[in-house]
């Protein structure tokens, strides 16, 4: 019997480990970390061993394949070793297509994967399909395909997911956007964070699709480099195309094969011109997978915004608290700012990922009439933008509490309170979850 190790003990490892365990191979987890007690939990229920703390060596150099998480790092001490070695590794996603046969819709990109990946989630179970939802949302794959059948996935694929994946094949792929992000993973070099996204297409037959942002000019700059045999469906905001999606004066139109419809702007569900790119892909991935445009178009129109990404809160007096603490690069935010027809309070901060903000300058003098920092260096932030909004409008913070109250104070009647931090969320919080609901619970008690 064969062996597998599985690297990490978290949703994506722990799911791993149970469909190894299904298909019979002698498994066995390790985690440097703790393990948090549902996974540690849900391995004694399958009879798992795992460790934790720590990897012995000999109970991982003596796997068969490796099956690592994608939050550890090539450059972690024991993936080195194994990589010295010579054994094969893979990702979940790898794995648990090979117990597989449903069709996949698979997302990657830089931003917009997890409304894009709810969005088309939403349309296939509104079109009657049996449907799961996995990747880096939700339950994980490999436990689904362990445990449950369906007909149809809808995968969220990150790129550390897309390193460890060589047979994978979805049926459509998806690149919403590229730009720079999770460059410290990648040596720095955008080239290697740009192929990392690509391996989504690398095994894409003549009959698979992808579907891509025709107005991105690092995707475009890309594709003219490769050799791609898939359809291609694109999308764009900025010209007409024979195919795929674009603008026409208030309208998405969806040209695919011999079809042509449309849907108006402000029948969208979520607002901002980053979800009408969302808002395409999605579509394109339903016509592809033979939906009909009346359900498309509903389900575009009743489409409930996700937490944490431009989620409005609450109106307090006359002022409306969008939270949108998923924004944790230049971006997202950017197009955060671009949605928004208040003046806007903006608070902004965390820990800079190599940010250039001058790319938010026109925008910030446009909307922004006040800056609250949510962070422990905002010296780069206060350079950016100092001379645009005024010292006297800017202040420092260091709890969502503070940096709530501080926004209370700047704003008035008929403004936007907009938390889209542009910055990852560890200097002050555990992870973007946790700024966003601090943020709704200062609201809240506001
Ligand atoms: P991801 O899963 O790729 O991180 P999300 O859908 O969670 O993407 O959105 C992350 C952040 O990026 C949110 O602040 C959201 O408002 C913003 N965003 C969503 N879609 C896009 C897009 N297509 N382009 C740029 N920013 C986007």
């Amino acid at each position: 019997m064969s062996r597998i190790v599985v690297l990490g003990g978290a949703e994506s490892g722990v799911g791993a480990a149970v469909l190894a365990k299904v298909k019979g191979f002698d498994v066995f987890l390790s985690d440097n970390g703790k393990i948090k007690e549902e996974y540690a939990k849900m391995l004694e229920k399958w009879k798992i061993p795992f460790e934790q703390g720590g990897h012995t060596p000999e109970k991982v150099l003596s796997a068969d394949e490796i099956i690592k998480s994608p939050g550890i790092p090539d450059t972690a001490p024991m993936v080195q070793e194994l990589i010295r070695k010579g054994t094969h590794i893979i990702s979940e996603i790898e794995f648990a297509a090979r117990y597989d046969s449903a069709r996949k819709i698979c997302i990657t990109g830089s931003n917009g994967k997890t409304t894009t990946t709810s969005l088309i989630y939403y349309l296939l179970q509104n079109a009657g399909l049996n449907v799961g939802l996995g990747g880096n949302i939700g339950k994980s794959y490999a436990l689904q395909v362990a445990t449950e059948k369906h007909d149809y996935y809808v995968l969220e694929i990150s790129s550390f997911q897309l390193d460890n994946c060589y047979d994978f094949r979805p049926d459509i792929a998806i690149i919403t956007n590229i730009t720079p992000d999770h460059l410290d993973r990648y040596g720095y070099n955008l080239e290697n964070y740009v192929r990392a996204k690509f391996r989504i297409t690398r095994n894409l037959r003549s009959e698979d699709c992808f579907i891509f942002d025709s107005d991105d000019a690092i995707t475009i700059a890309h594709l003219d480099k490769i050799v791609l045999k898939a359809r291609t469906l694109p999308f764009s905001q900025k010209e007409e195309l024979s195919r795929g999606a674009f603008l026409k004066d208030d309208k998405i139109v969806i040209r695919y094969e011999e079809n042509e419809s449309s849907i108006y702007l402000k029948e969208l569900a979520l607002g901002g011109r980053h979800n009408v790119y969302n808002s395409m892909a999605a579509a394109l991935a339903a016509k592809a997978t033979g939906i009909d445009d009346a359900t498309i178009r509903n389900s575009l129109k009743t489409f409930k915004a996700i937490e944490h990404r431009l989620e409005p809160v609450l109106s307090v007096g006359g002022v409306l608290y969008i939270n949108d603490s998923k924004a944790t690069n230049v971006d997202a935010a950017w197009y955060a700012l671009d949605a928004q027809t208040k003046p806007v309070v903006w608070i902004v901060g965390g820990t800079d990922k190599g940010n250039d903000y001058s790319e938010l300058a026109g925008l910030v003098k446009e909307k922004v009439k006040a800056i609250v920092c949510l962070g422990v260096d905002n010296k780069k932030i206060h350079d950016a933008f100092e001379p645009i909004v005024g010292a006297e409008k800017m202040v420092d913070t260091l709890s969502a509490e503070e940096a709530v109250k501080a926004s209370a104070a700047f704003a008035q009647a008929g403004d936007v309170v907009l938390l889209s931090p542009c910055c990852a969320s560890f200097d002050l919080f555990h992870c973007y979850e946790e700024r966003g609901e601090k943020f709704k619970e200062a609201v809240r008690r506001l």
